[in-house]
């Protein structure tokens, strides 16, 4: 699954990240899915949960966001979102082909969440909710 491979390579660059910013815990991860990534979301959050069951980022959660394709018409120079991928008729002229593709294409960490203060006091006075 080439979407394994893709959240393998965002968990070697969060992890980068919380050494270089000294991160207690990462809480949450945001990242930005362009309709022409190439990667499916439902697959990006299922790799997700297979690469975070355990370890170090055991737990940690993936917000993903579905950023839309944006086009510029290829022969009247109108921007446009179309609706399907395949298929971009421009709603000014109804030029089908040659569309400049503006946005959609990216995938990106957008935001890490986490603890950078000392956290594990606030954990520690923190009430037990038990069962
Ligand atoms: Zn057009």
């Amino acid at each position: 699954m080439h979407e394994l491979s893709l959240i393998e390579s965002m968990l070697s660059i969060i992890r980068e990240e919380r050494e270089k910013h000294c991160m207690k815990r990462i809480l949450r991860v945001r990242v930005v899915n362009g309709a022409l990534s190439g990667a499916v979301s439902d697959a990006l959050s299922f790799g997700w949960e297979c690469l975070t069951q355990e370890g170090d980022l055991q737990g940690v959660a993936l917000d993903i966001v579905d950023a839309p394709l944006k086009v510029v018409c290829g022969s009247c120079g109108k921007p446009f979102t179309p609706e399907d991928a395949h298929y971009m008729p421009c709603p000014a002229c109804g030029e089908i082909l040659g569309h400049e593709i503006e946005s959609g294409r990216e995938l990106y960490i957008d935001e890490i969440e986490a603890d950078i203060d000392d956290a594990e006091s606030a954990a520690a006075a923190a009430p037990h909710t038990g069962d």
